[in-house]
């Protein structure tokens, strides 16, 4: 049930933020992790308690598995959970023992709820944000939450674990050095296409969260606004039908298509623009001629030069060439 803003304090909370301390919180530090360099005290690992503020904790993204000692402890210390979905994290609840009151934190009933949690912080609570899988706040909720929890001073703590941007990321064999996290591309081909205009001339591998439905589609947008850069498509990762597709943007958008949408949960990794390595003229002329399969001269011309760094201008007059057409003079 959602708590309401004059929501009463449990015991727990009260003597909590009377004494200030807490078995395993911030103010009595345990020791130092064997082999660590850092000065930074480890934290016991034995719940017994936790110091109040919010608790940022990443659950498994499929695989009940891949949660952290450090996730359970807080989740079985917090005197509640927070949850994207209560009847989800019932299930991690029930694998794992965990007890605690959980109540509903999600987009639709978030801003009516809040003041209330952050009473109820601010009174002691040590409370735990989960979403339905994987990290709280990417492509998730809970960045008002730790926004309002931080400008009030309450102590926001994250507890990491898994995410299924960083899970992609590891298996996709792309650039891992340079990264840009885009989430959610728009549902509509047209909005989808500005966006990944916006994004073409980024010096970094891509990440993109996509429903299995649009995949075919989106994939097909993506090579013609950026290319037919080398890319991925992760699906269910950490699960039993985990798989990952690599090649070309073109050749997976086309393997899609002809496939239909695949089932389950998605994550696209498109690698990085090739500039500096130029490619030959009949790479060009490849790339060219394939963007201008779904896209309209501007469009194949931008994307081509995003993929490969050429100038814009080089790149269109090329595509011009290739229809036969002879370049206005004001682009060459
Ligand atoms: N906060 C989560 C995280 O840290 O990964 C993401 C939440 S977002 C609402 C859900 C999207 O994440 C899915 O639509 C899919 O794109 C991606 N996703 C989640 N679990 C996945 C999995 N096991 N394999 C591939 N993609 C996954």
């Amino acid at each position: 049930m959602a708590p309401s803003a004059d929501q009463k304090s449990s015991e727990k909370e009260r003597s909590r933020a009377a004494s200030g301390r807490s078995e395993i919180g911030r103010q009595e530090p345990i020791g130092l992790v064997p082999g660590s360099k850092s000065a930074e005290p480890a934290r016991e690992t034995e719940a017994t308690g936790l110091s109040p503020g919010l608790y940022i904790v990443a659950t498994p993204i499929g695989n009940l598995g891949d949660i952290t000692l450090r996730a359970l402890d807080v989740l079985r210390g917090a005197d509640a959970i927070l949850c994207e979905d209560t009847r989800v994290t019932a299930t991690l609840a029930r694998r794992y023992g965990l007890d605690a009151e959980r109540i509903a934190y999600h987009d639709h009933n978030a801003d009516a709820v809040r003041p209330g949690l952050i009473a109820r912080l601010a009174a002691g609570a040590a409370l735990a944000l989960v979403s339905d899988a994987g990290t709280p706040l990417v492509s998730d909720p809970g960045f008002k939450l730790v926004r309002e929890a931080v400008a009030v001073g309450i102590p926001v703590t994250a507890v990491p674990g898994a995410s299924a941007a960083l899970a992609a990321l590891m298996v996709a064999g792309l650039p891992s050095d340079r990264f840009l996290f885009a989430g959610f591309l728009p549902a509509k081909s047209a909005a989808r296409r500005r966006e990944l205009r916006e994004l073409a001339a980024v010096p970094a591998s891509l990440i993109f969260y996509e429903t299995a439905p649009r995949l075919g589609d989106a994939l097909g947008d993506m090579a013609a606004m950026l290319g037919d850069r080398p890319a991925a498509v992760a699906r269910e990762l950490t699960k039993l039908h985990e798989e990952v597709r690599r090649g070309g943007l073109e050749s997976l958008a086309e393997h899609y298509r002809k496939a239909g949408p695949p089932k389950g949960e998605i994550v696209v990794i498109v690698g990085p623009p090739t500039a500096g390595l130029a490619p030959s003229e009949a790479d060009l002329d490849a790339q060219i001629l394939a963007a201008l399969q779904t896209a309209s001269l501007r469009e194949a011309s931008a994307a081509v030069a995003a993929a490969t760094g050429l100038p814009r201008r080089q790149v269109y007059a090329r595509a011009l060439a290739l229809q036969g057409k002879r370049p206005p003079p004001e682009t060459v």
